[in-house]
């Protein structure tokens, strides 16, 4: 009896069409559980530094953790991992929805894609039935359009899909993958798909059920958890207002990028606040499965450009990118290039984050309208959102270039490598280091480039806020000095979502840590202490490190550019800066990595039990 899993994956070999089934590896599952864990340790060995990933020798994997599916609150998500195309290092993209706890209903933990199909395909799986169908006719639809299809060719609208777009098809390299609505949106996932001539999968379970250490004891912690996040006002105000009530919290905070990160205050910020949102598009909430916090919004959009009903609205990232980042006042604006992106499959922050780049080199005359297909892009135009995001879908015009990301586009412009807001390729997302200097280390060391959900400091961090991790010696600290202290808790919280990333749990969900623990004991029949908790995410997280390595990256990729670091002349944060180079000396101490190869010390990788890695190098 595996606890926590069902036992079995389902292994598709696109080239020649066919299918098995395989037991989990109850090594990689004892070391790593699910999730992001698990599939770092099958692609490490499998995936190098020579693998292309937009070929028939990447592998993409498809992993539930082991509460998806179980009453555990807002812990259903799935994962997708692969080498990314865009960063050429670890890809790790999760999503919310309803397909992981169906894939569990199914009968699997997980799917691992390899090959790639000759002609476009879709994969339908029905408990046991699995089958690989070629269909040409979906090559070209949009994320809509490819699940109403679906779901009208098997007959069973309780179906839960995985779709690419246009984006995805066009190898677009921040392409997504959709579920249902909800976007498995960074480092490319959607593009690997593509790559594959894999359009969709549609599931349907009806059998099997995630087994259940102690099912007492994993109600009476789910109850426990359930009345303690019920409580806390950061889960009101996400009931109240999704994520976009990040926006006037930020702003106040100086973490808010507002002109491709250059100000510190921007009058029109209140146009594109929860508020507005709630009084001019909110419709109703949605929620992922088993989740009370309900954090998605579901809007109408109904004017003379413009129809959709009952779409997904944008999240404060895509609020932050579409809007104060080109100084776009303009909210409707915004939920429409929202669902574009989610039409096409598109990455929201990257394609934002590019675009912006766009506009700051025509404003500051580096490019002018001749050099992209005649677009005007003042500050606030937003009605050039739309052309551009289609173009970057199929790669028409100048959508070509923007489709290969921010990095290319500094190339082709001969903009330096400063002036661009990314790190290891991937587009900062929109919290900004000047705020809070533990997002400096965040972004350096994530596994899959900029990314602010491998360590939340923003918030964590912060002595206001109520998140308490001090049980895991996270502890509030001054946010705004370059001390160890500052690294060491960052590290920690990185370990700590690291294990977030193999449950896998949503990072809005924070109960205190020793609940979290009685949660997985019970359900996993483990004793593990919060100690062997510490260890297991360290684990997590440095198996990544590893897999990067063996990628090619070194310690002289791990650069911040002066553009996220210039100090702001106004604001809360005005004159403010990390410095960045200290303290990844001290993060190289913390971590006990090796400062010329970043290599973690023998010593760490066997207290890990990771040691036996180092023969795949
Ligand atoms: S908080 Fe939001 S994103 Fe997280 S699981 Fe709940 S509904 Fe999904």
């Amino acid at each position: 009896m595996v606890f926590g899993f069902i036992g079995k994956i389902l292994k598709i070999d696109l080239t020649k069409l066919i299918f098995r089934f395989e037991s989990i590896n109850l090594e990689y599952k004892n070391k790593f559980l699910g999730g992001a864990g698990y599939s770092c340790r099958y692609l490490i060995e499998r995936l190098n530094g020579n693998t292309d990933p937009l070929s028939k020798d990447n592998i993409l994997m498809i992993m539930t953790g082991p509460l998806c599916g179980t009453a555990a609150p807002s812990s259903s998500r799935f994962v997708l991992c692969s080498k990314s195309p865009y960063t050429k290092l670890w890809g790790e993209s999760n999503c919310g929805g309803y397909f992981g706890p169906e894939l569990k209903k199914a009968g699997y933990d997980g799917i691992i894609i390899e090959g790639k199909a000759k002609d476009p395909v879709y994969i339908n799986i029905d408990d046991d039935i699995v089958e690989i169908i070629t269909d040409k006719t979906l090559w070209g639809k949009s994320i809509r359009e490819t699940r109403d299809i679906l779901l009208n060719k098997t007959h069973n609208s309780k179906a839960k899909t995985l779709c690419i777009g246009q984006g995805g098809e066009n190898l677009v390299k921040f392409a997504t993958i959709n579920s249902d609505g909800r976007s498995a949106g960074r480092t490319g996932m959607g593009a690997v798909m593509g790559s594959k001539n894999l359009k969709a999968i549609i599931v349907k379970g009806k059998t099997s059920k995630t087994k259940i250490g102690n099912p007492k004891k994993f109600k009476e912690a789910n109850k426990k958890i359930l009345k303690f996040i019920l409580n806390t006002d950061t889960i009101d105000i996400l009931r109240s207002y999704g994520t976009s009530s990040g926006v006037l919290n930020t702003y106040a905070l100086g973490d808010l990028p507002i002109k491709y990160w250059s100000l510190g205050k921007w009058k029109d910020v209140m146009d594109i606040s929860a508020e507005n949102y709630k009084e001019n598009l909110f419709i109703k909430k949605s929620a992922c499965y088993g989740c009370p916090i309900a954090c998605g919004r579901i809007i109408d959009i109904n004017n003379e450009y413009y129809n959709a009903e009952a779409i997904e609205g944008p999240e404060y990232e895509t609020i932050a990118g579409f809007g104060s980042m080109i100084l776009n006042n303009n909210l409707e604006s915004i939920a429409i290039a929202n669902d574009l992106c989610n039409e096409y499959g598109l990455d929201t922050i990257s394609t934002s984050s590019i675009i912006a780049l766009l506009f700051k080199l025509y404003n500051e005359k580096k490019i002018n309208k001749n050099d992209i297909d005649g677009l005007k892009l003042e500050w606030g135009n937003y009605e050039v959102l739309y052309p551009l995001i289609k173009k970057i879908a199929f790669r028409e015009g100048i959508g070509n270039l923007l489709a290969e990301g921010s990095d290319a586009v500094g190339k082709h412009f001969g903009i330096s490598k400063e002036e661009i807001a990314t790190v290891n390729s991937l587009e900062v997302p929109y919290h900004d280091m000047r705020s809070c200097y533990g997002m400096a280390i965040t972004y350096l060391f994530s596994p899959r480039g900029a990314c602010h959900t491998t360590a939340d400091a923003y918030k964590a961090l912060r002595k206001a806020n109520e998140i308490d991790f001090s049980s895991l010696n996270i502890g509030k600290t001054d946010i705004h000095s370059n001390t160890k202290e500052l690294v060491k808790y960052t590290a920690n919280l990185q370990d700590y979502r690291a294990l977030y990333s193999s449950l896998i749990s949503c990072v809005f969900f924070n109960p205190p840590p020793s609940y979290l623990a009685e949660m997985i004991n019970s359900l996993l029949g483990y004793e593990y202490n919060l100690n062997d908790f510490k260890i297991l995410g360290e684990r997590i997280f440095t198996i990544k490190r590893l897999f990067n390595l063996r990628m090619g990256l070194t310690p002289k990729d791990e650069k911040i550019p002066q553009v996220l670091l210039k100090p702001k002349k106004e604001g809360v944060v005005r004159g403010k800066y990390p410095n960045y180079k200290k303290l990844k000396i001290y993060y190289y101490e913390t971590r006990k990595w090796d400062k010329k190869t970043g290599y973690p010390s023998e010593e760490k990788l066997k207290f890990l039990g990771l040691k036996d890695l180092v023969y795949f190098f």
